[in-house]
């Protein structure tokens, strides 16, 4: 055995179903697994992925660890013998795949495997061109069944080794293996204090306008409640404050969650396909409308006359009534992912707010009084005068939505998509969902 110690990045992906398992709960696993044999040497990797992906369980996320250890050999057999007995491999959707990168390697494979993970949020991939990057840049990897989780795991990878981006904190809790699959037991009260000791330096753990818990799931996995924040030490400072459940361990990850990473900035609607995520600029050419479903809905057109309809889902509550004050000829900014020709709107900038007028009757000429309709196509009469007058006029009418950044609420926050409270100074308001 060498007394040398190396570094090693270990991405894995794909591990788990609907039905159980987290591979971020593999991952803290692992970590406190190694920890014999293997330092943890910086915080353990959460990336979120391309959100429109239809193979992801639910968040699309991938994990990396980075380890210093003696015996890469013995670590790399570790791994890979968990991945292999802990991945939900009955399930046909669960296709895990885990890399290995040593320190000598780092140097060459970072710029590729950067720019793989930039393209794996924002783009999509297939198997093939991840099993290729792997061999061209010689990394050890694993992959069981179709190997789809290859993707996942060489992206994670790439976010370790390159932290030049944006990112925030998550801290998760995870449950005892004998309360999978049964209801979580988390005081809300202790929740709402977590939140208002530690807001705005940690945020979507509660949402106060829809008085609602947000960070605990409710699927089969081993999360017990996870809390999102700038750094660190503010997400375990708000985490000392939760009541719940036995927790049988819990790990802190540097996430690209609230970055708004999966967005492309979009020149015109032309440029717009499915499973990608944009920023578009456009005037509302529709009255919002609502479906049946709860959903809202109004037609965008860009500058060259191409149209696309922009969505506020029924998940988004209170957000469709900001919608809903729409009207034609409102310049707006889109943020949000494309599936089915329509945006699912995460953000909203105002910027410029068409008149809006109000239909009245028209007043008598001699008496001053607001004339009545004549009856269907007969324009208008004053009773009292005997007036007629078949044009109406119209009043100019304050509307009720502002120029400004508007946001879905906590319940409805997609991972990636940025808080308004992350943002920096902008040039119109803001106004975050609280
Ligand atoms: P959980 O959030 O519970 O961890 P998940 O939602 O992350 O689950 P996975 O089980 O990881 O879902 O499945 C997502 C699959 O999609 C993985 O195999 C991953 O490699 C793959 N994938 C991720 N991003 C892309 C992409 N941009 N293009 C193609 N495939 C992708």
């Amino acid at each position: 055995m060498s007394n040398e110690h190396t570094k090693m990045v270990i991405g894995i992906d794909d591990t788990d179903s609907r039905e159980g398992m987290c591979t971020t709960y593999l991952c803290a696993l692992l970590r406190d697994e190694l920890s014999s044999f293997a330092k943890a040497v910086s915080d353990p990797m959460l990336v979120r992925l391309n959100p429109t992906i239809p193979y992801k369980t639910r968040g699309n996320a991938s994990v990396a660890l980075l380890v210093e250890c003696r015996e890469p050999e013995k670590v790399m057999e570790h791994v890979t013998r968990r991945v292999a007995t802990m991945s939900c491999l009955d399930n046909e959707n669960t296709n895990p795949g885990v890399v290995f990168i040593t320190d000598e390697q780092f140097g060459t494979v970072r710029p590729d495997l950067s720019e793989f993970f930039r393209r794996a949020v924002r783009d999509v991939i297939t198997i093939d061109e991840a099993k290729e990057m792997a061999l061209k840049l010689c990394l050890r990897f694993q992959v069981f069944k179709n190997g789809r989780g290859l993707i996942g795991a060489l992206s994670a990878c790439g976010a370790m080794l390159d932290p030049e981006w944006d990112h925030t904190y998550e801290y998760l809790a995870y449950r005892v293996k004998d309360s999978w699959g049964t209801p979580r037991s988390v005081d809300d009260d202790s929740l709402f204090k977590a939140d208002r000791q530690t807001y705005p330096d940690t945020w979507d753990t509660v949402d106060l306008f829809n008085d609602m818990v947000v960070c605990v799931p409710h699927s089969a996995d081993p999360v017990l409640y996870g809390i999102r924040g700038k750094d660190r030490s503010s997400v375990e400072k708000a985490a000392s404050f939760v009541r719940c459940e036995p927790v049988e361990r819990a790990c802190t990850f540097r996430t690209n969650q609230g970055t708004d990473m999966h967005l492309l900035p979009a020149g015109g609607i032309s440029e717009i396909t499915g499973m990608h995520s944009y920023i578009l600029e456009g005037q509302v050419c529709s009255m919002p409308a609502t479906i049946r479903g709860g959903h809202t809905i109004f037609s965008l057109q860009d500058a060259e006359g191409q149209k696309i309809d922009c969505a506020a889902f029924e998940p988004t509550k209170n957000f469709r009534e900001l919608v809903r004050q729409l009207i034609p000829g409102d310049r707006v900014i889109v943020y949000g992912s494309v599936t089915e020709r329509t945006v699912n709107i995460e953000k909203i900038k105002i910027i410029g707010l068409a008149s809006k007028y109000e239909v009245l009757n028209p007043l008598c000429p001699c008496c001053g009084k607001r004339m009545k309709s004549a009856g269907s196509g007969q324009g208008y009469r004053c009773r009292k005068c005997n007036t007629k007058s078949m044009t109406t006029q119209s009043k100019e009418v304050k509307r009720a939505v502002l120029p400004g950044f508007y946001e879905v609420p906590p319940c409805a926050r997609r991972h990636l998509a940025k808080q308004l409270l992350r943002f920096g100074k902008e040039d119109v308001p803001v106004f975050p969902s609280r």
